[in-house]
């Protein structure tokens, strides 16, 4: 037996002993989390700093604020999430009660990855571990200094015989993959997606798959100028301010009618430079990109003739440094590759429609997002949007926002993955639900056994 084999069995011995469904470990753990986080905040700010050159605002925004507030409320509601329901049974059930209970899952795995090395890792492990489970971790290999800072970070601080954090790339992932598990929670591609996925199957794994894809950003003809300045700052904050635009909740593209979208550019343009300065590499506000792999597929997504003839605003590359400029480009051939595949980097592509309503069409004609933005104030083109697509969510006039909503449930739907969660929704997510009916011997009816005669036909 390997070493990981021997692991993965000592923690399934571990969870057998019901130690991780008391409410006390999981309270304990959840508290440990929360010390790691305050404790070795400054680590952590530096290892996003190394791996992403993410600033320190954008760090504590993204990831160690949102996941001390998700731990805040997990530890507040962790009695309450875990005590059973009772539910109503129907009337032929006299004397008899029925209620759901949560039960942990078991032995599960976490693979994340590597733009939001903390909160994409942690979120879920959080759900795990409020749900009682044992959890394995494997951070991406992409952002080192944070996977490593997470294996030590977890080790010190959490137990050990039940959450462990395996570090590596595909081939150590493919080995774990191989090995039986109650649950795999994925955060990345759909191509990888379809290897979790098929992995999963050999056991009957069930898996939620966060995934990515393009979201876009529908802008209406806003006839405020206020209304114009502030859709404006947040397109500019979902996109180049939110890790350089490697999130999966990114604006992908904006949807804008042709006759309005001269005003959009010219204001991005002012408040482009207002936010990161005549020169944005050295503003130290917007992330680097990944590696090297990152920089050169971004650099080809431009090196189509008739996409860089489309780019109105920025466009340089600074390969040493891995910074690309917050570039605009207008009405990039629909069937290049920046139109087709995920952009996750600092490239808006704007789309012109004849109509704002075209853009339904548009987005429903393609695969589904994993989030939707629409900036109008109409609300039958706001009903439209919700009823007439399909994505993981809507947020009407900003972006990313939904992300730091612990009631509402992140995920995705078709291409941009399946199952949810944040707040209670990961709770569930790494829970079964287990139906209990408890029925008393004292009153019984003839009718219901057999033999089937007329008169009980007629009951
Ligand atoms: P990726 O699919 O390349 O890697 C994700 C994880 O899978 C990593 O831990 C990696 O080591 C592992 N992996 C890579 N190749 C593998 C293989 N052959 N077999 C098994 N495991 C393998 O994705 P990425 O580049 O880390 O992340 C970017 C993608 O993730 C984007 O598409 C983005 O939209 C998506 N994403 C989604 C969410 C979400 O919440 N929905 C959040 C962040 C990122």
């Amino acid at each position: 037996m390997g070493s990981v084999e021997k692991d993965l069995k000592n923690m399934r011995e571990y969870f057998r002993s019901g130690i991780t469904k008391e409410a006390s470990w999981r309270e304990s753990q959840l508290k440990g989390l929360r010390r790691f986080l305050m404790e070795k905040e400054n680590d952590i700010f530096m290892a996003l700093m190394q791996d992403l050159g993410k600033h320190r605002i954008e760090a504590f925004r993204d990831e160690i604020g949102t996941l001390v507030k998700t731990l805040n409320l997990a530890i507040k509601s962790l009695k309450d999430w875990m005590s059973s329901k009772k539910a109503p049974l129907p009337a032929i059930a006299l004397l008899s009660s029925a209620e759901i209970i949560h039960e942990p899952l078991g032995l599960v795995l976490i693979i994340s990855s590597w733009n939001f090395p903390f909160g994409v890792s942690l979120e879920p492990l959080i759900g795990a571990i409020t749900a009682g489970n044992a959890a394995v971790l494997k951070p991406s290999e992409l952002s080192p200094v944070c996977s490593s800072l997470l294996a030590s970070g977890i080790a010190t601080y959490l137990d050990n015989k039940a959450i462990k954090v395996i570090e590596g790339g595909p081939e150590e992932s493919e080995q774990l993959l191989q090995q039986r598990w109650d649950k795999i929670f994925f955060t990345g591609s759909g191509r990888v997606g379809r290897i979790v996925m098929s992995a999963a199957a050999k056991h009957l794994t069930p898996v939620t798959l966060e995934l990515g894809g393009k979201c876009p950003a529908v802008v209406d003809s806003l006839t405020s100028s206020w209304d114009l300045e502030v859709t404006v700052k947040r397109i500019i904050v979902g996109k180049y301010g939110t890790c350089a635009g490697q999130a999966c909740i990114a604006i992908d593209y904006v949807l804008v009618e042709k006759s309005y979208y001269p005003k959009l550019v010219e204001l991005m343009k002012v408040w482009i430079k207002k936010m990161f300065g005549d020169n944005p590499k050295h503003s130290n506000t917007i992330a680097r990109i990944v590696n090297k792999h990152h920089l050169s597929r971004l650099k080809q997504l431009l090196n189509d003739k008739k996409v860089q003839e489309s780019v109105v605003y920025g466009g340089s590359v600074d390969e040493e440094n891995l910074f690309i400029e917050p570039t605009i480009l207008v009405d990039p051939p629909l069937d290049s590759t920046i139109m087709i595949d995920e952009v996750f980097g600092p490239l808006l592509p704007i789309i012109t429609v004849d109509k704002i309503e075209d853009s339904i069409e548009f987005i429903s004609s393609r695969p589904k997002p994993l989030a939707l933005y629409v900036f109008s104030k109409n609300k039958t083109l706001q009903n439209r949007m919700i009823s007439e697509t399909s994505s993981g969510s809507v947020t009407f006039n900003d972006a990313i926002l939904q992300y730091a909503a612990d009631s509402l449930p992140f995920g995705g739907v078709g291409a941009s993955g399946f199952g949810m969660y944040h707040g209670k929704f990961s709770f569930d997510t790494f829970s079964h639900q287990k139906a209990i009916v408890r029925r008393s011997f004292l009153t019984d009816f003839w009718y219901r056994y057999p033999p089937w005669t007329a008169n009980k036909f007629q009951l």
